[in-house]
């Protein structure tokens, strides 16, 4: 080992190896209160108790030690529209009027490559700054937007997923594009991007009712031609929409069977809201092997509904958070999980604060079938991660001192904690964020 691809952190650890909310939630996870890791060309190489790794390494080498600091994988965020980072907190509507109003006319903007340039870096600084090192996000119609992501992700080396738009009605002419030219740039967009680096490609209808039966049928002709890509796109979010779908496919059988019907179901097929949907649409999400992002923070905003995590769990459909933004009102995974927890009480189950960050972490990794690549520490996966602040705010700081055990501490830590708890953010091992204050 050379020094120069050799990094040493030291601070309070935590990862994931299981789902705490199945089997034994004490093997669930790792936890080292002064632990060690040991980082070589990006990847993980090591992981332990400091008092175990350190002694072993020559004392020349650097230890970054973050004290009153815990490390965490990087967070993953399963649903996100970039060019909504302009709108986030866009007053009084319900999903379709919101489209409409505020949607719509922002994504327009996005017809210009300069313009989507500059949203990609913003909205990608601001996914640093809350610890998120991947995501699986939405573009607009345009493939100039696809573009302007993947490259500011490239310059940062983020694992990132994204993909174009397919749109070709009930939407205004503008952002309308026809079953054949969706086919065509996407088709282009997956031979510039996809399997590039850390870039993988998703295959976008926006969601059933703004995409026609030819659209669809092309949508599921792309998957089959690229086997490893991802399908990307909304379902049951909102009762007027479930309604919707149901006058638009009166043949299909719920709004689940309209993606299926088009061959759009699958392992890699990721499904944000799920919100209304029967016990047989989960039954046939888990037989499909697809996932689901949910997306707390959006649905109370969009007066959406409340999702049912018992009835996924019990499904056994992987699950994980996604942010929503610009209908979702905060990038930080934390403040995800704190209304996450808000959800989940007013449908009487508790959510724990080891599966809320297993669900911001692995969990998400899982849904997104990255696993192998990110979501923990294991020896080999990508050593992604952020290091929080348990003094970030003076209230975190009188707060946790009352904290005796792990699970209160964590929980306090996502129920209080935002941007401001995050101190740093390391990408592939390097330092890709740092807050400047202790603010
Ligand atoms: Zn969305």
């Amino acid at each position: 080992m050379t020094r120069d691809n050799l990094k040493i952190y030291r601070a309070e650890m935590l990862h994931f190896l299981a789902d705490p909310g199945v089997g034994s939630e004490a093997a669930s996870y790792e936890h080292f209160p002064d632990g060690a890791m040991i980082v070589k060309d990006g990847r993980v190489e090591k992981i332990g108790h400091a008092r175990d790794l350190l002694p072993d390494l020559s004392p020349e080498l650097e230890v970054i030690h973050h004290r009153d600091g815990l490390i965490l994988p990087g967070f993953v965020d399963c649903h996100v529209h970039y060019p909504q980072t302009e709108i986030v907190a866009a007053y009084g509507k319900q999903l379709l009027e919101w489209l409409e109003t505020y949607t719509f006319p922002t994504e327009r903007e996005f017809a210009d490559a300069a313009k989507a340039r500059s949203v990609a870096e913003i909205f990608l600084d601001e996914l640093l700054r809350n610890g998120t090192t991947t995501a699986l996000a939405i573009a607009t119609v345009h493939p100039e937007s696809v573009d302007a992501f993947f490259t500011a992700a490239r310059t940062r080396r983020m694992r990132m997923i994204c993909g174009k738009v397919l749109m070709d009605r009930n939407a205004p002419d503008y952002l309308l594009d026809t079953p054949e030219t969706g086919y065509q740039q996407s088709k282009e967009l997956i031979e510039r991007w996809h399997g590039k680096g850390r870039l993988r490609y998703a295959v976008t209808p926006r969601f059933a009712p703004t995409c026609s039966d030819a659209q669809l049928t092309k949508a599921g002709h792309l998957l089959r031609e690229y086997p490893d890509i991802y399908l990307h796109t909304h379902l049951a979010e909102n009762m007027d929409e479930v309604k919707w779908v149901q006058e638009l496919f009166p043949d299909c059988n719920g709004y689940l069977d309209v993606y299926d019907r088009f061959g759009l179901l699958q392992k890699h097929s990721i499904f944000a809201h799920c919100i209304h949907l029967s016990a047989e649409e989960f039954e046939r999400l888990h037989q499909s092997g697809a996932g689901i992002a949910f997306c707390p923070t959006s649905n109370l905003f969009l007066g959406s509904g409340l999702f049912n995590l018992t009835q996924a769990e019990t499904s056994n459909v992987n699950v994980g958070l996604g942010t929503d933004t610009g209908a979702g009102t905060s990038f930080s995974l934390l403040q995800t999980i704190n209304e996450a927890y808000k959800t989940q009480q007013l449908r009487n189950h508790r959510l724990s604060p080891l599966k809320a960050l297993y669900l911001a972490t692995l969990g998400g990794a899982r849904t997104l079938d990255l696993d192998d690549r990110i979501g923990n520490f294991q020896p080999g996966k990508e050593a992604d991660f952020v290091v929080l602040d348990y003094r970030a705010t003076p209230i975190l700081s009188l707060r946790l001192e009352r904290c005796k055990q792990l699970a209160d501490k964590l929980f306090v830590l996502a129920i209080l904690g935002d941007d401001r708890a995050v101190k740093a953010t390391y990408v592939l091992g390097e330092e890709a964020y740092r807050r400047k204050s202790n603010a």
